[in-house]
């Protein structure tokens, strides 16, 4: 044991006895989180220091908000939030497959199966289901496409919520679609989320374009402007403060009238710019000088000033305007067009609506509390990053296990050209695989083995039958594509290799130092029934 005061705390632990620790660790974290997959999952109620709660099924929420300090757990909770970050779903699976695939390493390891044995096995067997998983991916039809979005919020609100929100999220992630070199992207961050508690939770509604808690500098004015345009600042239309450094003896008010005059021309001068432009709608990031105010009154120009800068960028990417710091810069090209700019009392908020043919969304989450427009939020998230997932990959595969099935089979038959002990480990992976299917049964009290039999043998009698899963909700074997149960294929494929990923890279580590700490499930983190 070292000397260093900050080492006494901590313990090395080597080999074998650090990767058993290692692999309790990740399976105790997984439990955490097992009980939420699928339709049928359940709630967990969340506490936070101050005791304030939440009530969720997000596996990434549940894992983030958790206070973890084991390294490995940690790990895990990184490649749940990888996964949310890439794929934007699938975030339970990557944590259920990465502990179960190190569960099945371990049992390999105790019967002197060497480490390194499977992380050969385990590679090999993710590169087989990567090709694999292009021959089980169909493409995307108009319908299908909605059917994924509401498969992600499976186990999340109600039905008729579920419909609305995906219905939503298909029209903010067509508004924010774009071609980059000929290339499609879908950024979901290029929409807007605005919340307002008060409403019906089908009251949440996308815009297209931009909604703002702003008041125009005059109310005055016209509550609508149709078909316009708009300049964006990146600065303001003020008095410029002279620098801090510099003394001014005033002897005579009459002078300092006389400075206050000339910046107030100045002033004049940039909004008759302004108007000679022909704007009919102008948004600062600075201030706009209240004495402006009659004059853009007279011309029917809206104000908006104190705009963050990011709403900006949206904007700018809303309408086509461009970004200048100061009205001297702008010119005609400059210019953005609207289709509508208003401005709407709300719950005794005033918010402002720039509406455009596209470019940028903002959705309007509503609820009847803040927690309900906390989850309406959330779904929002799940059900739009899949719908821009699918906009930019149009590739579906069959969800509720069914894929992973149908790997697992495949893998076996891939087993059996290796000789030796690589071939355990690929059928130890081919068995993880099958834990999806499994909870899924598991979490809708049915039996996990009875049902995942009978799965293997309905895909293999049936012709396609790869697309075969227990439907949770119907429940009956279906025909998953039929049954509009389906996920992005990025999400399977992602959710897959992250999970591989992670588990190999704890497989690798057989001597770490570490805090004296025992693998427990995250405090905080109740089932709810
Ligand atoms: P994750 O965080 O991994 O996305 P979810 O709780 O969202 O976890 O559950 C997703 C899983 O539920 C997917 O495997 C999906 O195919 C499956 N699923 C959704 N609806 C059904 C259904 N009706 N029957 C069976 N499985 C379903
Ligand atoms: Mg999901």
């Amino acid at each position: 044991m070292s000397d260093v005061s900050f080492l006494k705390e901590t313990s090395r632990t080597a080999g074998r006895d650090a990767l058993r620790k290692n692999i309790n660790a990740a399976i105790a974290l997984s439990s955490a989180v097992r009980s939420t997959l699928g339709p049928s999952g359940q709630d967990k109620l969340l506490l936070d220091d101050q005791g304030r709660t939440m009530v969720t099924n997000d596996g990434v929420t549940i894992l983030e908000s958790a206070r973890v300090e084991h390294p490995i757990a940690k790990m895990l909770i990184q490649t749940s939030s990888t996964q949310d970050y890439i794929a934007r779903d699938g975030t339970t699976s990557a944590v259920l497959l990465t502990a179960e695939l190190l569960q099945n390493a371990w049992r390999l390891i105790e019967q002197d199966i060497h480490p390194s044995v499977v992380i050969r096995g385990y590679a090999s067997a993710l590169k087989h289901c990567q090709t694999e998983l292009v021959g089980l991916a169909f493409d995307i039809t108009k319908e299908l496409m909605e059917k994924a979005t509401i498969t992600s919020l499976a186990g999340k609100t109600h039905k008729a919520v579920q419909h609305h929100i995906a219905h939503q999220a298909l029209l903010a992630s067509t508004a924010v679609k774009e071609s980059q070199a000929g290339e499609v992207k879908c950024d979901p961050t290029r929409v807007k989320v605005i919340t307002q508690t008060g409403g019906k939770m089908t009251d949440s509604e996308v815009v297209n374009g931009l909604v703002l808690p702003k008041k125009p500098l005059s109310p005055k004015l016209a509550k609508k402007v149709q078909n316009g345009a708009i300049a964006l600042i990146d600065g303001g239309i003020e008095h410029e403060s002279h620098g801090l450094d510099m003394k001014i003896q005033v002897d005579n008010i009459g002078v300092f009238e006389q400075f206050r005059k000339h910046d107030l021309q100045q002033l004049h001068e940039k909004v008759d710019a302004l108007i000679a432009l022909g704007i009919n709608v102008i948004a600062c990031r600075e201030g706009i000088d209240d004495a402006l105010h009659s004059r853009f009154v007279d011309a029917g120009i809206h104000a908006y000033r104190r705009v963050a800068r990011s709403d900006l960028d949206v904007l700018a990417r809303a309408t086509g305007a461009r970004l200048v710091h100061q009205v001297e810069d702008l010119t005609a090209s400059d210019l953005g067009q609207f289709s509508q700019s208003s401005s709407v009392q709300e719950g005794g908020v005033t918010h402002w609506i720039l509406e455009t043919s596209g470019g940028a969304a903002t959705f309007v989450a509503r609820g009847s509390t803040d927690d309900v427009v906390a989850e309406v939020e959330r779904c929002f998230a799940d059900a739009l990053g899949v719908a821009c997932q699918l906009v930019e990959e149009p590739s579906l595969v069959a969800g509720g296990g069914a894929t992973h099935v149908a790997l697992a089979r495949s893998l076996r038959r891939y087993a059996e050209t290796f000789s030796g002990r690589e071939q355990l480990a690929i059928d130890a992976y081919a068995d993880a695989l099958e834990v999806i299917p499994r909870i899924l049964a598991e979490n809708a009290g049915l039996d996990p083995l009875d049902i995942l039999l009978q799965v293997v043998a309905h895909q293999i009698e049936k012709e396609h039958g790869e697309v075969y899963a227990f439907d949770i909700e119907g429940k009956t074997l279906a025909n998953m594509k039929e049954a509009g149960i389906v996920e992005p294929l990025r999400i399977t494929r992602q959710a897959i290799a992250g999970s591989t990923q992670a588990a190999i890279s704890v497989l690798r580590i057989d001597d770490i130092l570490w805090a004296k700490q025992e693998a427990v499930i995250p405090e905080g983190i109740l089932d709810e029934d």
